[in-house]
Formats: C-alpha cells, sequence, structure tokens
C-alpha cells in the first residue's frame, strides 16, 4: 500500500503543473450546447492524457455527445467507475466575467474560469490522483474512467450508453462528480442520490403574423393564452396544480430525517449571497432542507413573446413561448410528468399550447451504508472532520442508470464545490487549494477501497 505521506509529498511537489494543467483543460470551450465541433478538442486532449497510464481508451457513442472511457488495470480485485464530465454550460451573460470565461485566470488563490468546478476539477484531478499513485508504485483498484460529453444538456444518450456498455461500466462502486462538497461552515458533504428532471418548451401560435395593437380588440393574445396556462400550474409557494403530480412522491424515511437534521439550512448566508427577501413557503429552519430535497419543483426558465427592446413597441405577437423544468424527486418519472402535463393543460382549455419536450432524467438514490459509501465517509472524516450526510442532493444527475439500472452503489464525495463557486453562472471558481486536497483524497480513497 502507497503511504498518505507519499502521495502528499508527491502532490505538494507538484502542485504547480497540476493547477497548469487544470487550466489547460478549462481553456476549451467544450459547451455542449453548441454542438459536436464544439467539444471534441477537449475529448481529444483528454485521451491523450489518459492513454499515457492505459491503452484501453475509446469513446463510447449512443446518438448523442460522445463520452470518453479508458480502464486502467488495477492490483486489486476491486473496480472502481469513476463519472465525470467535460462538457461545460454557456457562458452568457459574457459581460459580467471579469475575465474571459475560456482564459483560465488565478485570482486570490482561486481559479476562474468555465467549467472549472463543474466539472473539469473532477477531471483532471482524478488524473492526476493515477498519475500519483502510478508513479509511486499501482494503482490499488482498477478504474473505469467514464467522461461524459453532455451532462449539462441533459444527458440525453447516457442511458443508452449505460446499457449498451454494462460490462466496461460494472464495478464495486462508482465515484460519481462531487458537487456540493462544503457547507458555508467549511464541513465536508457527501450525498447518495439526485433528484429527477422534466424539461419541455411550451409553444403557443395564435396568428400567422404579429398585429398592430390596435387590434388586439379583436384578435387573440398569444401572449395572455401561454400566461393563463403557466399560471394555471402552480402557485408562488410551489403547489402544483396538475393532477396526479405528486402520486408517485415518496416520504423521508427515518434515516433521511437523522441525516437532514445535521445539515445546516444556512438560511442568512444564503440571503446574503443570493439576495432573496423570504424562502418558498416561508418554512421553519429545520424544514429548509427536507424542503428542498423532498418538494419536486415546477420552474419557468424562460418566456419569450413580443418586444422588448428600447422604446415602445405596439405590437400584438403572434407567437409566445417559455421553457420549464420540473425537478423531480423518487420515483417520480420525466415520461409520466410530461403525460400529466398535456393532460392539465387539455382539461383547462389551454389545449393549444404545444409541448416540445427537452430532456429528462429519473431521480436516483443509493445506499449510504454501502462499501464505497463507507470508504468515502472514512477517508473525508479522517482528511477534514466528520461529513455532513445529504440522502440525495437538490440538483440532477444521469446517475439512474448506473445507481438503479447497473446497480452499482454511487457516492458524490468530497471535491472543491464550495456555495460560491457560481457554477452555471459568470465568474464560475474554485479554491486553488481545494483542487490538490481532491487529488489526495482520490488517492487516499482508491488505496483504502482497493486494500480490502
Ligand atoms: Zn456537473
Amino acid at each position: 500500500m502507497i503511504s498518505t505521506s507519499a502521495v502528499d509529498a508527491y502532490v505538494e511537489k507538484h502542485t504547480r503543473r497540476f493547477v497548469d494543467e487544470l487550466k489547460e483543460l478549462c481553456s476549451f470551450p467544450s459547451i455542449s450546447n453548441h454542438g459536436h465541433a464544439a467539444i471534441q478538442p477537449a475529448r481529444d486532449w483528454l485521451a491523450d492524457r489518459l492513454a499515457r497510464f492505459t491503452d484501453r481508451v475509446e469513446t463510447l457513442e449512443a446518438g448523442g455527445m460522445p463520452a470518453l472511457y479508458a480502464e486502467v488495470k488495477g492490483a486489486g480485485r476491486r473496480k472502481l467507475l469513476l463519472y465525470e464530465h467535460y462538457d461545460v454550460q454557456p457562458v452568457d451573460p459574457l459581460d459580467l466575467w471579469q475575465s474571459p470565461p475560456f482564459e483560465p485566470a488565478e485570482r486570490d488563490g482561486r481559479i476562474v474560469a468555465r467549467g472549472v468546478a463543474d466539472d473539469k476539477a473532477d477531471v483532471m484531478a482524478r488524473i492526476h490522483a493515477l498519475e500519483t499513485l502510478k508513479n509511486l508504485g499501482e494503482a490499488p483498484v482498477t478504474l473505469r474512467f467514464l467522461v461524459e460529453g453532455e451532462e449539462e444538456i441533459g444527458s440525453r444518450s447516457f442511458a443508452k450508453i449505460a446499457h449498451d456498455h454494462a460490462d466496461k461500466l460494472k464495478a464495486d462502486g462508482c465515484l460519481w462528480e462531487s458537487g456540493t462538497s462544503f457547507d458555508d461552515a467549511g464541513r465536508p458533504t457527501l450525498q447518495f442520490g439526485c433528484r429527477g428532471l422534466a424539461y419541455v418548451q411550451l409553444r403557443v401560435k395564435r396568428l400567422d403574423f404579429d398585429q398592430h395593437s390596435g387590434f388586439a380588440s379583436i384578435y387573440p393574445s398569444a401572449a395572455m393564452y401561454l400566461i393563463g396556462a403557466l399560471a394555471s400550474l402552480r402557485d408562488q409557494d410551489m403547489n402544483i396544480k396538475i393532477d396526479g403530480f405528486y402520486d408517485r412522491v415518496v416520504k423521508p424515511t427515518e434515516t433521511d430525517r437523522r441525516m437532514m437534521a445535521t445539515i445546516d439550512p444556512e438560511t442568512e448566508k444564503r440571503r446574503k449571497l443570493v439576495g432573496f427577501d423570504k424562502l418558498v413557503r416561508d418554512p421553519k429552519p429545520e424544514q429548509v432542507i427536507e424542503q428542498m430535497l423532498f418538494l419536486p419543483t415546477c420552474n419557468i426558465a424562460g418566456v419569450t413573446t413580443g418586444y422588448q427592446g428600447p422604446g415602445s413597441k405596439t405590437v400584438l405577437p403572434a407567437e409566445a413561448s417559455a421553457k420549464l423544468d420540473f425537478r423531480l424527486i423518487p420515483n417520480q418519472d420525466p415520461d409520466d410528468v410530461v403525460e400529466l402535463l398535456r393532460r392539465h393543460l387539455d382539461r383547462h382549455g389551454f389545449e393549444k399550447v404545444e409541448i416540445v419536450r427537452g430532456e429528462g432524467e429519473k431521480p436516483a438514490r443509493s445506499d449510504p451504508s454501502s462499501a464505497i459509501a463507507r470508504t468515502v465517509i472514512d477517508c473525508v472524516r479522517d482528511m477534514h472532520g466528520e461529513p455532513v450526510l445529504w440522502p440525495f442532493m437538490p440538483a440532477t444527475g444521469p446517475m439512474h442508470p448506473v445507481v438503479s439500472d447497473l446497480g452499482i452503489p454511487t457516492v458524490l464525495p468530497v471535491g472543491v464545490g464550495r456555495p460560491d463557486n457560481r457554477i452555471h453562472a459568470p465568474n464560475e471558481n474554485i479554491r486553488a487549494a481545494d483542487y490538490i486536497n481532491t487529488v489526495r483524497l482520490n488517492c487516499r480513497i482508491w488505496e483504502r477501497f482497493g486494500a480490502a
């Protein structure tokens, strides 16, 4: 077994290069929303990096953006699946960035670049952990890297990739992308699942072309029609009015409640960071986390209609559209939700609203007492102190095929994620020290998991 002091010495010696190489990966504008050509250079660069450690590097494709796969044989009998993604979110609004999003900058001990937190730090930290262990000896477990290329656009072909290549992905445990890793008090956090997602666009067309608004007295308004439909879906307190929407929602178990009781809701710090006046439903402090996890949502992500330019334009728009996302909790299913939405619109006189389906992902839950979960909890405790355990995270990832279909126990470990990372927003950043600790933690987890 390679000692932690040998690992730490190696990592310390190569800290500057590790940070520079992470920045190099972050200089690729791998925005999956911009199509195949946008993400290929980052994938090629990563394939090259992984090829230094194994000749088993390949791309896995199932009709969407290709994932990168690499297997590195290890000394022990166990196999570990490592899930990350190399694609990133778009950068708009560009004018709010203090430095160009794909020219990684270092400020106050932080690295600033689109994708540095979500999820290129995980991708690169695991490659650097592999380099560290390989240089000091051997990989203790067989590592199966799966670096996805379309996580930020809903992982549309991920389930098919997972099913088609089940043999390559099978493992005794899975380390997912790390997500939120520290709360505001700096306590490490672990999660064992995620919420699901149903994304739709609603489209309304009531006229063949825009009209002078003088005709609003006699012509129907697409904008009002859509707004009426939106208003029928939910109220301000996130009570969703779609019949049957809550039918498959599970209640928290006693274990869930015990785990959630140790989580700090951080309401005041969130208020300062985000700037809301009151939380939805104005929950008591001890109810905030349960509401955050177990209350499914219907969110308006955007509404488009008519004129919003300078000055006035008296127009009756012919069309209107909105994009909605629903965060789903176990055991809701995105297909069901879209069907229920269609039925709701038809029953409430909004049959002219067309639904265009976007991505859908099922929620996922894994056992917080699995072997990989216990290993991660122990290693995190040693390095960062007692971890706060979340039943699942409020956000969404394509975990369901791995956790439920392939049956691999899965943990979202500690990485670089902090509340002020600004993921998906301008000036996305991480602390460089967190990056180096992530490399060290990966080495510890693999060593301990491989020793069994
Ligand atoms: Zn991510």
